[in-house]
């Protein structure tokens, strides 16, 4: 097999100029969400011990079994890039020692995540995810605060009437084993009507039996028993208070009994935000009231949201209504002609920066009309031009792009003039 050294790997992809507009955009608003609300951003390493995964995402879940790109470094290590963020940032939490910050630690991120799936519309090997986790509350307030934010943020991408919340609750470590056990003994009967998937769920992973796609084993799921009935007293009490509180703030839901997040670390409220047309989960998360003590700290509830931002840009392009703020690339274009025009823009562009003015300009021998249409294209306010004329008289000729209006101002006069037309 040839090896295409000028292709990107199966699955990723460059995120050209045009996109990043997209990725800015939800990156910006996310931040401000997220930054109003308390939360503090974090990067963690591109990769981790595997066991952190294996342990904190749980062995029986597709990620682990069958998604990650481990690898042994040169010292026979076994690491992972990381396929999802909250196991990380737990890590992170405990051995960078902010159990003694004032709880609850209330973090935020934006990062690449790399799972092993069968590349689709939708669905690459290397995706962004933005994600935000509170660490130490246990108070269904947390809970409401989690949702609401998360809400807030597809509001603010002017996409709220596309998502709806679907929530569930899927109890704790004292109520959800004998909820599995009726889920066990309702399959084990049906067994031979599932696909093969679902023979190996029914084994290592029993919750995801309700989380498969294939219409064979539709009926079945229709049909299981549901967590919320087999909740204990407080699992019962914590997600009624959850409800009545989403209510009392008019953020809209739907009860999905039937709703499983794809990581043994979830506990009692799960959530996931999927699109009104086919369902198609753009966030999720839910509480992980025991990952700390499982990572070996001392008990701590916790809970966290995580949105694909791959997916959010596919759900903005198909509603040209949304208006991104497109920037331009640049405000000003210096246009020139001749040698020692040349120099001058070379000096002009300079001082521009300085001043942080965006600015771009073409230092090769093209026509006046070619950097014209140039600076057409790049959307600019301004076009300065530098002639043989302007050069030899030390001037510079401001074009407003928009209105066409040209002005002749002595070089030392051209950055304040600038600035002023930015204004
Ligand atoms: P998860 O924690 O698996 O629910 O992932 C959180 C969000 O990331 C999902 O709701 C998706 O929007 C997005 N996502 C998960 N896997 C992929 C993938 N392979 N490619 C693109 N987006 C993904």
């Amino acid at each position: 097999m040839s090896k295409k050294i000028n292709q990107a790997p199966r699955g990723t992809r460059d995120i050209l100029p045009d996109e990043q507009v997209y990725f800015s955009y939800i990156e910006k608003i996310f931040e401000s969400v997220v930054n109003s609300a308390g939360f503090r951003k974090l990067y963690t390493p591109a990769f981790e011990d595997t066991n952190l995964f294996v342990r904190g995402v749980g062995k029986g879940t597709d990620v682990v079994e069958k998604e990650m790109y481990t690898f042994n470094d040169k010292s026979g290590n076994s690491l992972t890039l990381r396929p999802e963020g909250t196991a990380p940032v737990v890590r992170a939490y405990l051995e960078d020692g902010m159990q003694s910050w004032p709880q609850p630690v209330k973090l935020y991120y934006y990062m690449p995540m790399y799972r092993y799936e069968r590349p689709q519309a939708g669905r690459y090997r290397e995706h962004w995810q933005f994600g935000f986790e509170m660490i130490g509350d246990k108070d269904p307030i947390a809970d409401v605060a989690i949702i609401s934010t998360a809400s807030r943020i597809f509001k603010k991408l002017g996409l709220i009437d596309q998502v709806n919340v679907q929530l569930n609750s899927i109890g704790c470590q004292n109520c959800r084993p004998k909820y599995l056990k009726e889920l066990k003994e309702y399959y084990g009967l049906n067994l031979k009507k599932v696909c093969v998937d679902c023979k190996r769920r029914y084994e290592t992973n029993p919750l995801r039996l309700l989380d498969c796609k294939e219409a064979k084993c539709q009926p079945l799921i229709e049909e299981a028993p549901q967590s919320i009935n087999f909740l204990c007293d407080d699992c019962h009490k914590h997600f009624k208070e959850t409800l009545e509180l989403l209510d009392e703030i008019g953020t809209n839901y739907e009860i999905n009994p039937r709703l499983v997040r794809g990581f043994d670390y979830y506990t009692r409220t799960v959530y996931e935000f999927w699109t009104q047309t086919d369902g198609y989960a753009l966030g999720g998360g839910g509480r992980y009231d025991r990952l700390v003590e499982i990572l070996g700290g001392k008990p701590t509830p916790a809970l966290g949201f995580s949105s694909g931002v791959d997916r959010i840009v596919e759900e903005l392009k198909k509603h040209p209504e949304i208006v991104i703020n497109q920037e331009s690339a640049a405000d000003v274009f210096v246009a020139q002609i001749g040698e020692e025009a040349r120099k001058s823009c070379l000096k002009l562009l300079n001082g521009l920066w300085d001043q942080g003015i965006r600015a771009e300009g073409c230092l090769d021998k093209g026509s006046i009309s070619e950097q014209l249409s140039m600076a057409n294209k790049l959307k600019t306010k301004l076009t300065l031009i530098i002639g043989q004329k302007e050069a030899f008289d030390e001037t510079v000729i401001i074009k407003e792009m928009d209105s066409g209006n040209q002005e002749i101002y002595p070089h030392e006069k051209i950055i304040q003039e600038v600035k002023k037309k930015l204004k």
